[in-house]
């Protein structure tokens, strides 16, 4: 693996890092605050091409490989994670998962739109009853002439309420688990889909986080993606990728977490000098130094090996375990540093561990992911 960026992966680094620092750092507090990121930014995102990064341009792409894309998710996560949600949820699980499976007619109508931003999508796998044992949902798609209907709910939605499209898995087998499930294309406008916004989030405030009802929901049979009864592998083609850009989001975060302790620990005085100067306070900023070094390498070997063709999915979930373990261990050494201050919302600190907490969650727990590590070394599957 080459660790020394190209001249365009830096460029783009570059244009990434501008873009955050002009465009979501000095807005990220008062977004989380109102509880919504200033929804403009969607449109900025896709003139800038991030989110159409790895999709090839003949469907309105902007091409790159997939470090290019860590990059750049590196750095939004590094100004406000609830932006950088936006782009790993419509880039990385709908438009990148539309460009794998999607017909030509499928890409057409969608990949375009999602990745200029005129259209937003989200991602609905998980229901009310069923989390970590995604394979278990009962949102049903029926078959009858050339539609389908469907009908159930789906919770936690990311983008959910911005989305004009959603990726969602309903089953249409009789068959138990996983084998059932078909992937569909659901425009959010479809009569009998509605939309709930959550509210009292944790942190990600300012990201549109929704709970989907489906009441006999009809599509063209043209919306399934990828063949009926294919939908799982559907859905963990594109987990695998997403979590590796779960991962590059908490190394943002982490990266935040180290920049926001060494500059209040050469500023703040205790016992007559910088606390920077006490060897503990170092110990914490070298602490939330290894981890984000470790994380960013983890996950750059995921992109490494996504752009070498090689088999990456245990690797990205390593990636995304250890990244986001990192993430709320640095964000959490960040407000130690910072004592009170820390505390309280005039400082980084506290968001970015507010943040950082959901990422053990998402995307599958730490607990999934080790479970996924485990069954690859053992060849014995504890699911
Ligand atoms: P559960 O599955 O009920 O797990 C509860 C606990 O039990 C966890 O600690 C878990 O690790 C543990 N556990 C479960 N099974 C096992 C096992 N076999 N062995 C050991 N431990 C186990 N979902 C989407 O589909 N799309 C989205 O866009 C999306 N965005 C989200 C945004 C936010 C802010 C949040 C909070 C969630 C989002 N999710 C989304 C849902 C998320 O992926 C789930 O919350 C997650 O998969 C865990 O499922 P659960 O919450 O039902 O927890």
């Amino acid at each position: 693996m080459n660790l020394e960026l190209s001249e365009e992966q830096s460029a783009v680094r570059r244009l990434a890092r501008e873009f955050t620092e002009r465009e979501v750092a000095p807005y990220a507090a008062a977004w989380d605050r109102a509880e919504s990121v200033d929804r403009g930014i969607v449109k900025k995102l896709g003139a800038l091409g991030f989110l159409g990064l790895t999709v090839p341009e003949e469907y309105g792409g902007s091409g790159g490989d997939h470090l290019a894309y860590v990059l750049v998710t590196e750095e939004l996560g590094r100004g406000d994670s609830a932006v950088r949600g936006i782009v790993s949820v419509s880039l990385g699980l709908v438009a990148k998962t539309i460009a794998a499976w999607g017909t030509e007619e499928q890409k057409r109508a969608w990949l375009p739109r999602l990745c200029s931003g005129d259209a937003l999508g989200c991602f609905g796998l998980t229901e009310p009853g069923t989390g970590s044992d995604a394979g278990s949902l009962t949102t049903r798609a029926v078959r009858e002439g050339d539609s389908y209907v469907l009908s159930g709910s789906k919770m936690f939605i990311t983008n959910g309420t911005w989305a004009d499209v959603v990726l969602l898995f309903a089953r249409t087998g009789d068959e138990p688990g996983h084998r059932g499930v078909s992937a569909f294309l659901v425009p959010t406008d479809t009569p009998g889909l509605t939309r709930r916004e959550i509210h009292g989030k944790l942190g990600l405030r300012g990201q549109a986080t929704a709970e989907l009802a489906l009441d006999g929901v009809r599509v063209p049979a043209s919306a399934l993606l990828g063949p009926e009864g294919k939908g799982f592998s559907v859905a963990m083609s594109a987990l695998a990728k997403g979590r590796m850009s779960v991962a590059a989001g908490c190394v943002g975060i982490a990266q935040a977490a180290l920049d926001a302790a060494v500059s209040y620990a050469s500023q703040r005085e205790q016992f007559g000098k910088p606390i920077a100067h006490h060897q503990l306070v170092q110990e914490l900023i070298a602490d939330i130094s290894v981890d984000v070094d470790a994380a960013r390498l983890l996950t750059w070997r995921v992109a490494d090996l996504i752009d070498r063709g090689q088999p990456f999915a245990t690797e990205s979930s390593t990636a995304k375990l250890f990244a986001s373990e990192a993430a709320v261990r640095a964000a959490s050494n960040a407000l130690q540093v910072h004592g009170g201050y820390g505390y309280i919302d005039e400082y980084p600190a506290g968001k970015l561990l507010r943040d950082a907490r959901v990422m053990t969650l998402y995307e599958g727990t730490s607990q999934i992911q080790k479970l996924l590590i485990g069954r690859a070394r053992t060849g014995v599957s504890a699911f």
